[in-house]
């Protein structure tokens, strides 16, 4: 998909970057994507949910209610949305929010689909407002009104749509509008996934792409992935030829220790850019409060890539907080790093509630 490209390329470097890498595209040939509910691994609450809503609507012969996903990226919302249609056994285009810039490019899409089709939305907290305006009567009533012409010469047409399935996907569900919010009927949020579930992953991505691992290898590879897919299985690769070229081949507890040390990935999974944001906090504002913004100038990061990117895992492992004032550093997050909490600072206070 060719919608982020910007923000990949400032990112191309970073291998714990979240963000949607060529090769996860949906509509790329990835053989790591699942493509049923019980090829995805993990998720059980949403996956549970779904089952049960997808056998429903199948029953019914009826198109499935609107689905929003919601997490942290890298996490299997496009994944999950495919598998939606799969099961469904309907068909799914692919789009996003800022890919679709006016009214008429969704009236395009929409009147293109065919009935019980999936319309995948990423990123659907950045649709604009015209473009919004036109999604809720679509979802509620399936039927667009579209205006055509200025003034006198202005005519409407009244658009029926087949029945479809919107799943929106983002990061931010708190920015979505109320109404928008509202029209869906299915609201699932993505956990970030725990390290058996990930070795689970890895192994079944080693298995895939013919790479030797064994259970405490894919475990080490799961406990520094950050919770999260995407990063267990761009690791395994990377991994992977550090075992061809120090072992044998096989991707033991040792071979992955040494590749991921010699990437500067931490025991916990943090790289370089983590440790950079944790210390410039530490070092220049004690500990925080700091703004986001205040933060983003000093790291030269954008804001929205620390709140994406970096801050939901370090939040996840209790590094970092937010307060009302600003982010905070945590004690364990000091001890992590090998400093010393200062007396008097926020760290300080808040190890006294550890
Ligand atoms: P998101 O859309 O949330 O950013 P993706 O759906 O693109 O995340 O997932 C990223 C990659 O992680 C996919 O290519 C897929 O191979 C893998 N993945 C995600 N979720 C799972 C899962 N539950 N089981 C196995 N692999 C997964």
């Amino acid at each position: 998909m060719d919608y982020n490209t910007d923000f990949e390329m400032d990112f191309e470097d970073r291998i714990m970057d979240t963000s949607e890498i060529p090769s996860d595209a949906l509509d790329s040939d990835n053989p790591l994507r699942p493509k049923t509910l019980d090829e995805y691994i993990g998720q059980d609450k949403a996956k549970e949910n779904l089952k049960i809503f997808i056998e429903a609507a199948k029953k019914r012969g009826e198109s499935l209610d609107h689905v929003l996903l919601y997490g942290p990226p890298g996490l299997g919302k496009t994944t999950l949305s495919g598998i939606i249609a799969n099961e469904m056994g309907v068909n799914i285009r692919i789009t996003s929010g800022p890919a679709i810039e006016k009214p008429g490019d969704l009236a395009a899409l929409l009147t293109n689909l065919n009935p019980g089709d999936v319309l995948f939305i990423d990123e659907i907290h950045r649709l604009s407002r015209s473009v919004e305006e036109i999604l809720y009567p679509s979802m509620e009533d399936f039927a667009i009104d579209i205006i055509t012409g200025k003034g006198q010469m202005a005519a409407s047409y009244h658009l029926p749509l087949p029945r479809f399935t919107l799943v929106g996907a983002t990061t931010r569900a708190g920015q979505l509008t109320a109404p928008l919010r509202d029209r869906f009927g299915v609201v699932l949020r993505l956990e970030m996934y725990t390290p058996e579930e990930l070795a689970q992953i890895i192994t079944r991505s080693a298995n895939i792409l013919g790479i030797k691992i064994d259970e405490d290898g894919a475990l080490e590879l799961a406990s520094r992935s950050r919770g999260t897919p995407r990063i267990a299985n761009r690791l395994l690769k990377r991994v992977r030829d550090f075992s061809e070229v120090i072992s044998d081949g096989v991707i033991t507890v040792e071979v992955a220790q040494t590749a991921l040390d010699r990437l500067e990935i931490d025991e916990l999974g943090l790289d370089q850019n983590d440790r950079r944001m944790l210390e410039a906090m530490i070092k220049y504002y004690r500990g925080g409060p700091v703004g986001l913004e205040t933060l983003a100038a000093a790291i030269g990061e954008e804001a929205v890539t620390i709140e994406d990117v970096y801050e939901p895992y370090l939040m996840q492992i209790g590094f970092l907080s937010r307060t009302p004032r600003g982010r905070c550093v945590t004690a364990a997050a000091y001890e992590h790093l090998g400093y010393k909490v200062p007396a008097n600072t926020a760290a300080a206070q808040g190890s006294l509630f550890d």
